[in-house]
């Protein structure tokens, strides 16, 4: 096997971004004085960054200062696989949980967010590689054959089949061809985004719009009062209203403990092998995900490299988000070793880089956006790695919650949605991490075509059988 490559301390998506003055921009110093503004933004994410933008479309005028404690896009936004969905892979869940209608209205509402994401990049000049053609969600195992069947279900009832496609094993291999691809379905209206340039990219219209960043600022108290205060080493922010928009980050808020829960997400990004691409048949830009519950998720770059995810990961016990979920070896090498199983082709290419984040996840598998009693703190969590697409969804409806004006998004499910609650600790850190453990003894049997051992598959079924949309 390839060596591991080393830990950069960035993706190589954030680092590819900085080195260019466009997407590095000018420096955002920390707060260093106390300060008044309208809004005050915790997180420089992508939820954070489209409130901010939303907000200005809503009301130019408008103060923000946005605070994040390492740069903008430091976080999963500048270091995710760069899938840019909606939900409707999530519409039978969606339907089940909430009624058809409901659910189409977050599919519809999902899918504007994608388009838009598009137009923005092309209006504010920003080659963020943005391309939409298509999701193939494949089965990597004969057990995952069939997995879209409920999927394909609610797709028929609703009359939507143009939206999605079930492919043979032959359609699929024609597309990209691995020996482990069986059949799958092809998501028309997925795309893919260089995510780093995005945020970055995002990060400069902001800066022009007039909005106060300070990075390297890490709030180290919030008193969801009026004002809203934000307290950080180097200076204090009042503000009328707040937006919480930390992400996995949220799980050390006392407030939130319960309602998320964290996990890691891996990728390892290959060298420029275009040739290579072109003997598997990989030549559109498709991206590619399975059907594991630790789902693979994969997609190239113009330059011909493999971007190569695993999700699903806990570094031990993992109670508190630390270095582990930027790198952690042990995930790196199965990432490594799953690539290669799928493309044996690759198996002498280099493995430039490697690097984790964390991941918001929810016991329903889905974002949720509410505001706490005072009414002047929103947030917006839970996007259980899908928020390329649904953040941007999630910033318009913050930023609508924050001045109280009225848009169709205000009245989805996702707002004001009661999350699920996790138990409390230990016993979810201990439990997810006995869970987490099965579901990737289970996951592991199932790719070598052997039936997982009962016990094992008892356990890593355990969240669903308690209500969770979680695990197999
Ligand atoms: C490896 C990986 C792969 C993924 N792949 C995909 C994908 O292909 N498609 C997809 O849709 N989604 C994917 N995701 C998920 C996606 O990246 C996230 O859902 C999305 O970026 C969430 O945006 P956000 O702004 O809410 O959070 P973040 O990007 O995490 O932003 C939150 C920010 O808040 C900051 N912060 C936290 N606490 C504080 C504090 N106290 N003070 C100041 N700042 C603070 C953090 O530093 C962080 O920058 C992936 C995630 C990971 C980790």
């Amino acid at each position: 096997m390839n060596a591991l490559p080393p830990n950069e301390g960035r993706s190589w998506w954030l680092r590819e971004a900085l080195a260019r003055p466009e997407f590095a921009g000018d420096p955002c110093p920390p707060l260093d004085t106390d300060t008044k503004a309208d809004v005050v933004i915790l997180g420089g994410g992508y939820t954070g960054m489209w409130t901010a933008w939303f907000l200005k479309e809503l009301d130019p005028g408008l103060d923000i200062v946005l605070l994040e404690q390492d740069i903008c896009g430091g976080g999963p936004s500048g270091r995710n696989g760069g899938f840019v969905n909606s939900f409707w892979d999530d519409l039978d869940f969606l339907a089940e949980r909430f009624g058809d209608a409901p659910a189409l209205r977050i599919c519809r509402a999902g899918q504007e967010s994608v388009e838009a994401i598009g137009r923005f990049c092309e209006e504010h000049d920003i080659d963020a590689w943005y391309t939409v053609e298509g999701t193939l969600s494949v089965a990597t195992s004969t057990a995952q054959i069939g997995a879209w069947a409920d999927l394909i279900l609610a797709v028929d009832r609703m009359g939507l089949s143009d939206t999605i496609t079930v492919l043979s094993r032959d359609e699929v291999r024609a597309m990209v061809d691995s020996p482990v691809f069986h059949a799958g379905v092809l998501t028309k209206a997925g795309g893919t985004v260089h995510p780093a340039r995005l945020a970055r990219g995002l990060r400069r219209v902001l800066l022009e719009r007039g909005v106060r960043i300070h990075e390297g600022t890490h709030v180290s108290r919030f008193g969801a009062g009026d004002p809203a205060i934000a307290d950080t080493s180097g200076g204090t922010v009042r503000a009328d209203a707040a937006v919480l928009a930390v992400n996995a980050w949220a799980q050390h808020w006392r407030r939130f403990k319960r309602v998320i829960t964290v996990r890691g997400s891996y990728i390892v990004m290959t060298a420029p092998a275009p040739d290579r691409l072109a003997a598997i048949n990989w030549t559109g830009g498709v991206a590619v995900s399975d059907h594991r519950s630790a789902i693979h998720y994969l997609r190239t770059t113009p330059d011909g490299r493999i971007a190569f995810g695993i999700g699903g990961m806990q570094p031990d016990l993992a109670r508190h988000i630390d270095q582990r979920f930027g790198y952690d070896e042990g995930s790196i090498r199965v990432a490594v070793e799953d690539l290669h199983r799928m493309f044996p082709s690759f198996a002498d290419v280099p493995i430039e880089a490697g690097w984790g984040g964390p991941i918001d996840v929810s016991g329903d598998h889905l974002a949720f956006f509410g505001t706490l009693e005072n009414g002047n703190v929103h947030y917006g969590l839970g996007f259980t790695g899908n928020g390329v697409g649904p953040a941007h969804l999630g910033g318009r409806i913050l930023a609508h919650r924050v001045l109280a004006k009225y848009d169709d998004v205000l009245a989805l499910p996702l707002v004001d949605l009661e999350p699920r609650r996790f138990p409390p600790e230990p016993i979810r850190s201990v439990g997810a991490m006995i869970t987490n453990r099965a579901i990737h003894r289970r996951d592991v049997a199932l790719d070598g075509e052997e039936i997982p051992n009962p016990f094992v598959d008892f356990v890593a079924k355990l969240p669903r059988r308690l209500g969770y949309n979680l695990g197999p």
